[in-house]
């Protein structure tokens, strides 16, 4: 179903906001290839040769939006203790965890990276920590449907050693013995990981939090990947229970506890990070720590509001993140940008976030934390042509600055989606496996999970 990527696609007339550089009321784009040939005002010079011409009018042209958050299996848990905290939430949802298998992987996975391409998205990272025995390749499965749905995609290869009986969150049943995470890691990086420029598939090395994970495996996992030159991911003061638990069991709080680990620097992203202190947010930016700041899951769980305007303005990486779907219910990754915004002004005032840093956060922001800024999160020459067009006309027509119809109104339909110039998503559809597959797929995952009839 996927079709080969013309080598020249033309965009004309519409307002383009490169994120980095100034924004172009008018203006075009030309693609070449997988990359960004050439952009400015008016109309696109001459191209020589065969292109696809693509009619902006009435549309906002952004670069693809970047997930760095997630956990794709997730699709096929939602739902589950609605009013819970994150412990309760997380005790109540490991056993069902416990169950599922490749193919519940990949159908949650094909759903859930569909959803997200249908929201502007063109990169995703997801973090996947749970790996019950004899259950097929889930890793693998993930890869697969990420593939076929045409993403660039940095799945994480997470894992659990702290089960109850060593003082952990989880039930001894869902965690690995830490030689056999080591290993798998490293392998998966080794069969996986591609580091070119343009890579659509990165891999990272990423324990899945401080309560459910020993001190060891972070600071191995951490050797690991610098000896493996990828990136690390973890959960990090996601919520005042984890603060208590840190406290109490390492004698410190998260961000120091990290610290201590080796888990601060420029190769790190962190999920959440909502209860930092002003000591912690002069740290992230002092070494480069980046921040995947989920706004819907941080209100679904009560966990607090991230203090991401500190975080910018002293510098750090921010980068949004949809989280898993089990804690963020179908959570669209444009919609993120609107959450974001409105919760840091609810708590620190009407200009805590504008629309062009939301946005920001959005593209650029999390092409740092999973270290592409160089390739992707701005429209520029030479960089991957990951492009969303947004259609303003309809109702979004009643407000004159594009990016404000954009960021305040409610997610403008897709004109088209390109991931290194190929076309995922056209006039609202996806193009590269068919949309009701997909969600079929993942409402399948779902009813698979629930009975366990495989199990
Ligand atoms: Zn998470």
């Amino acid at each position: 179903m996927r079709d080969p990527a013309p080598r020249r696609v033309v965009v004309e007339n519409a307002h383009i906001v490169p994120v980095k550089g100034e924004e172009i009321p008018s203006g075009h784009l030309v693609i070449e290839g997988d990359r960004i040939a050439a952009i400015g005002p008016g109309p696109a010079p001459y191209v020589p040769g065969e292109a696809e011409r693509i009619d902006g009018s009435g549309c906002l042209a952004t670069p693809g939006l970047v997930n760095t958050h997630h956990h794709l299996y997730q699709w096929a848990a939602q739902g589950v203790t609605p009013d819970g905290t994150l412990f309760e939430w997380l005790v109540a949802s490991y056993r069902l965890w416990a169950r599922m298998d490749a193919e519940v992987v990949s159908g949650a996975a094909t759903a859930g990276l569909a959803w997200l391409a249908l929201s502007g998205c063109t990169t995703s990272s997801d973090h996947h920590y749970i790996f019950p025995k004899g259950r097929g390749d889930l890793f693998e499965a993930e890869i697969e449907a990420a593939r076929a749905v045409g993403l660039r995609f940095h799945p994480c290869r997470g894992s659990m050693d702290r089960g109850a009986s060593r003082g952990g969150l989880p039930p001894d049943e869902v965690v690995e013995d830490i030689d056999e995470i080591l290993g798998a890691t490293e392998e998966a990086v080794r069969k996986y990981h591609d580091p070119s420029f343009g890579s659509m598939l990165r891999v990272a090395v990423a324990p899945c939090s401080p309560f459910s994970v020993s001190g060891e495996l972070m600071i191995r996992s951490a050797e690991l990947a610098r000896s493996l030159g990828v990136r690390l991911h973890t959960h990090g003061a996601e919520t005042a229970d984890e603060d208590e638990h840190c406290v109490e069991q390492f004698g410190v709080l998260p961000v120091d506890y990290l610290d201590r680990l080796g888990w601060l620097g420029p190769d790190v992203w962190l999920a959440h990070c909502v209860h930092l202190t002003d000591k912690d947010v002069r740290r992230f930016a002092e070494t480069g720590t980046g921040v995947a700041h989920c706004p819907s899951s941080n209100g679904r769980l009560g966990a607090g509001i991230a203090r991401i305007s500190d975080l910018l303005a002293a510098g750090a990486p921010v980068g949004l993140g949809v989280d898993g779907a089990a804690s963020s219910e179908m959570t669209p990754l444009a919609g993120e940008i609107r959450m974001a915004m409105l919760m840091q002004r609810a708590r620190y005032g009407p200009r805590a976030l504008t629309a062009r840093q939301a946005l920001e956060t959005a593209t650029l922001g999390g092409a740092r934390c999973l270290g592409r800024e160089a390739e992707i999160g701005s429209l520029e020459p030479g960089k991957l042509a990951d492009v969303a067009l947004w259609r303003l006309g309809g109702f979004h027509a009643a407000i004159d600055d594009p990016v404000v119809a954009f960021a305040y109104g409610a997610t403008p339909p897709l004109a088209r989606l390109l991931v290194g110039g190929r076309t995922v998503v056209d006039n609202g559809e996806l193009r590269t496996v068919p949309g009701e597959a997909a969600a079929r797929a993942g409402a399948d995952a779902h009813r698979r999970l629930r009975t366990g009839d495989h199990v």
